[in-house]
């Protein structure tokens, strides 16, 4: 399990830049509309009062210039008043010298009364009449006007002011002076002049309370224009000069210039300079359009006392809000480079952050995963808590490290590595430490039970092998004389009791048999010996094997084959025909109608051809097994509950027998079954492996001719301390001329060997004095006799003691031995010639037939009691006959026992051979040797009845 991806809005990032980020614009945003608005009106606040001043200035100088004007005009007047008045040339010179003094003017004048200094006809006729010139009228009247030439303002003209009864400012200024009763200066409209708009300052000459007549300056309005262009030029504002009677004497601005002279409501301005001009006492101030170029301006006005003139200025809103802006964007602009700078720093904060944190993440989850980094799991990068969280991270894997070596080596056994204790808290190190040594004392406490339970196991096995060896002998002599006795006794209660002893003794034979066989698997001694099987031919001999047993209960038996069943498969015969012969046995036990049916199939017929999985199955109708006792009757010596022993016999060790035997063969065994109806018990063998056809051919090679050997002269040393199997081996060889010395123990066999430097020597291997194993040792130990060959004899079913006498002998032969094996086992060791005989190919049988037993053979005891010995072998042939149909194994192993103890007692080897034959075959489950065996019975009896004497 790994942590899904983080949403935006929950990640470190997220929350810093939601948390963090925003406020921080919010906040910004806020601060700067605020800004902005505190600026606008505070600029605007402040441009308005400095407008104000501005216009205040303004109409102060303009009053200045005004009152300048005035003053000259008054002096004038003044100066007539105190003497001169009546001074004509002194008078004109005054005026033209004012002129002359004061740029500003344009001209400069009196202008007396009709003959006011009672001169008017006097200067008319007099020689100062030309000096005064032009300064007279044509009545003598004293009116000089001193003006600028147009063309040279530094030359002065005179002239006679003309129409001066009917100006306008002649009689303002007398009508001024008679409704104020005193003097008063008078400042006219301007008006166009010889050319020029010129506006007029004007002071009345009184004499003795008397008007007489005016004095004045003219001003040109082009010096005004420009007084007020310099103005503009400084101030960057455009400005109006409006008249007492509303008129515009001055403009500044381009498209207002043609508004000179005009009045107000001539005008588009009327709507805002009407305002203005009607309380032109005031000071006043407005923000509105301009009507000619339609842009914002702010204006404001002033009066102008001296000619109550009007002051407005106008000064354009972007001119004072550009500024502003350009401020504004300034202000915008660092605020958002420092708030890009913030955020990207905080962005990559908080993703530096986010990475080192997801790679803790991502390391945990994968030590939550089980995964263990090798080194170090996080690089401490920074000195800040995420490196030491790296830090500690890393001390956890660490430790988290040490756990697991520490539990990888216990599981591997190896109990030496300690959990280092990181602390007096480290409560998981003591307990794993102390889980170690526990784990490493219980593993040395098992491995020394296990080594006793191996060595008490071993005992036990090599106890029961010996004991059903060794009891399996007296066993035979039990069944041998009761059998004999049975024949003797002829009082029925006596023969009822022999009869218990007898088939006692067969169950208790039959026990031993399984017990050992059981042992033998547990003990891990039973190897199984795999060849190449043809299928069909194992399972179709069960219908021989069982063909009597059914049909005496009378039941159905089938075999079916899958078509996909190869020719030839790698299998234990033996042991899986000892399974069949079990699992076919109970089911014949306990059917008593319907059908037993045997099948075999491949599992898996569409998979590999190589191997394939055998299903066996045998199916019955009978009595079946409870549901809760399927698993018990696998167990050794179970059956089912209150199941009659008088009935069914049986020891319950089969299955447990056959399910040990297919678990050695790889494969399982199990059951269903339904009470009352039948049971089905299927083996599947696991992988077994398809064998060539070629193989089995090969299997069945030939054994050696017997009868087509023949040796040259040799000495043979037969030891065995049982007189019998001496007597078996001699008339087994008696036929080849050979020359056979015999020893009772491995002593007397060593001393012989020494002695005689036999051929070969048989050695029996289990003998009282010294064993074959001593025997064959010292044999092996001493140089003059070393190289005899020793062919030992065994029968012991203990595999590991045959691989010790095979690696000591130089051959091996197996009780009970065959004449044929032990011919074949001579042939390779002794010189010898192999006649033609009329059979080249493979003997039809691998046991050669009973052959008739020569007289001379028999001692004269063996000889005596032959009659006898016919008797008994007659009264076993029906049991003979049972036992071919039953197969019962158990029971074939005890009619071979019974036999070979018969033999013996009756000092008839043939006998002999033939129960170890039996035997033999009844321990190797070679049915169709046993059947072939069994068959040969009657001829055994018949080869006795033809020697026996009459
Ligand atoms: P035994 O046959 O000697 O009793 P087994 O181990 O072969 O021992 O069988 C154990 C028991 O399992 C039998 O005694 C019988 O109760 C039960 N059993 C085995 N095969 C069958 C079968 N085909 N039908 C009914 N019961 C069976």
């Amino acid at each position: 399990m790994s942590a899904s991806p983080v949403k935006f809005h929950r990640s470190l990032t997220g929350r810093m830049m939601l948390l963090g980020g925003l406020p921080t614009v919010l906040i910004l945003t806020g601060i700067i509309i605020h800004m902005t608005f505190e600026m606008f009106s505070q600029a605007r606040e402040n441009n308005a009062a400095l407008l104000r001043n501005l216009t205040e200035q303004v109409a102060l100088e303009v009053e200045r210039s005004n009152s300048r004007a005035v003053v000259v005009a008054q002096t004038m007047a003044l100066a007539q008043q105190h003497e001169l008045f009546g001074d004509r040339l002194a008078s004109s010179r005054l005026a033209r010298q004012v002129l002359q003094e004061f740029p500003e003017f344009t001209g400069a004048y009196f202008g007396y009364e009709p003959n006011a200094d009672q001169d008017d006809a006097a200067y008319l006729n007099s020689p100062e009449h030309r000096q005064l010139g032009n300064g007279l009228d044509s009545e003598g009247r004293f009116l000089p006007y001193w003006f600028r030439d147009a063309k040279d303002p530094e030359s002065l003209l005179l002239n006679p002011l003309i129409d001066m009864e009917t100006s306008l400012y002649y009689h303002g200024t007398r009508e001024l002076m008679q409704q104020a009763g005193r003097p008063a200066a008078m400042v006219t409209e301007p008006y166009i002049y010889e050319g020029k708009m010129i506006v007029e300052q004007v002071y009345p000459i009184v004499i003795d309370g008397r008007f007489v007549g005016i004095a004045g300056v003219d001003r040109s309005l082009n010096d005004i224009d420009r007084f007020l262009h310099n103005i503009k030029a400084r101030s960057a504002v455009d400005i109006f000069l409006i008249s007492r009677s509303g008129r515009f004497i001055a403009t500044t601005a381009e498209e207002t210039l043609q508004l000179k002279t005009l009045a107000i409501h001539e005008t588009l301005y009327e709507p805002l300079f009407a305002g203005f001009y009607t309380q032109r006492s005031e000071n006043a101030f407005k923000r509105t359009t301009d009507p000619f170029d339609h842009q914002r301006y702010y204006y404001s006005s002033a009066p102008v006392a001296t000619g109550e003139w009007l002051v407005v200025l106008r000064k354009p809103e972007s001119e004072i809000d550009a500024p502003i802006w350009r401020q504004l964007y300034i202000t915008l602009a660092i605020t958002l480079a420092g708030l890009f700078v913030v955020l990207s720093l905080g962005l990559w904060l908080a993703r530096s952050m986010s990475r080192r944190i997801g790679k803790s993440m991502a390391a945990a989850d994968s030590l939550a995963l089980g995964g263990l980094p090798q080194q170090q799991a996080l690089q401490m990068t920074t000195e800040d808590e995420i490196g030491h969280l790296s830090d500690s991270f890393n001390r956890v894997v660490e430790r988290y490290r040490d756990i697991t070596d520490a539990c990888i080596a216990v599981a591997e056994g190896d109990f030496s590595p300690r959990v280092v204790k990181r602390s007096d808290k480290d409560r998981l190190a003591d307990a794993i430490n102390t889980m170690t040594e526990r784990r490493q004392q219980a593993e040395a406490e098992l491995v020394a039970a296990k080594e006793a339970a191996d060595a008490a196991n071993k005992a036990k096995s090599a106890f029961l092998a010996n004991m059903s060896h060794e009891i399996r002998t007296p066993m035979n002599a039990i069944l041998g004389f009761t059998e004999i006795l049975a024949g003797v006794v002829t009082d029925a209660q006596q023969k009822q009791y022999l009869k218990s002893v007898q088939t006692s003794g067969k169950s208790l034979l039959t026990l031993i048999n399984d017990i050992l066989d059981l042992s033998k698997v547990e003990a891990g001694k039973l190897e199984l010996e795999y060849t190449a099987v043809d299928p069909q031919a194992v399972f179709r001999e069960m219908e021989q094997v069982f063909s009597q047993k059914m049909a005496e209960k009378d039941l159905d038996f089938s075999v079916e084959f899958g078509s996909e069943l190869p020719q030839a498969l790698i299998l234990d015969e033996v042991r899986v025909r000892q399974v069949l012969i079990n699992l076919i046995g109970n089911a014949v036990k306990f059917t008593d109608q319907g059908h037993v049916k045997l099948s075999v199939r491949n599992l898996h017929p569409e998979e590999d051809r190589s191997k394939l999985d055998l299903l066996i199955e045998v199916e019955d109708t009978g009595k079946g097994i409870p549901q809760d006792q399927q698993e018990r009757v696998f167990g050794a010596f179970e059956q089912q509950r209150e199941q009659s022993i008088s009935e069914y016999g049986g020891t319950g060790l089969g299955l447990a027998i056959s399910k040990r035997l297919v678990g050695l063969m790889g494969g399982e065994i199990q059951v269903t079954s339904e009470e009352g109806r039948g049971s089905t018990f299927q083996v599947i063998l696991r992988g077994v492996p398809v064998a060539a056809v070629s193989e089995l051919e090969a299997q069945a090679a030939p054994s050696i001719d017997v009868n087509a050997v023949t040796f040259e002269p040799a000495t043979i040393l037969v030891t065995d301390d049982i007189e019998v199997n001496r007597n078996l081996v001699r008339g087994y060889l008696e036929q080849y001329g050979l020359n056979l010395l015999e020893a009772e123990n491995g002593k007397e066999a060593v001393e012989a060997t020494k002695r005689y430097h036999p051929d070969v020597v048989l050695m029996d291997m289990k003998m009282p004095v010294m064993n074959g194993y001593e025997a064959t040792q010292m044999i092996k130990g001493d140089p003059e006799i070393r190289d005899i060959p020793v062919v030992a004899l065994t029968a012991s079913a203990m595999e590991q003691a045959v691989e010790e006498i095979k690696a000591l002998c130089d051959g091996y032969l197996r009780k009970p031995v065959s004449k044929a094996d032990l011919v074949g086992e001579l042939a390779r060791l002794l010189p010898h010639s192999l006649a033609e005989t009329a059979s080249q190919g493979p003997s039809p049988s691998r046991e050669e037939e009973p052959k008739a037993w020569s007289l001379e053979a028999l001692d004269a005891e063996a000889r005596a009691r032959l009659p006898e010995l016919v008797e008994i072998l007659e009264s076993r042939q029906e049991t003979c006959e049972t036992l071919r149909n039953t197969m019962s194994i158990n029971d074939i192993e005890a009619f071979a026992n019974l036999n070979r103890e018969t033999g013996t007692e009756y000092r008839y080897p043939p006998l002999l051979f033939w129960g170890e034959r039996l035997g033999g075959q009844a321990e190797m489950f070679d049915l169709d040797g046993l059947s072939a065996t069994l068959a040969s019975y009657p001829d055994l009896i018949q080869n006795i009845k033809s020697i026996t004497p009459v």
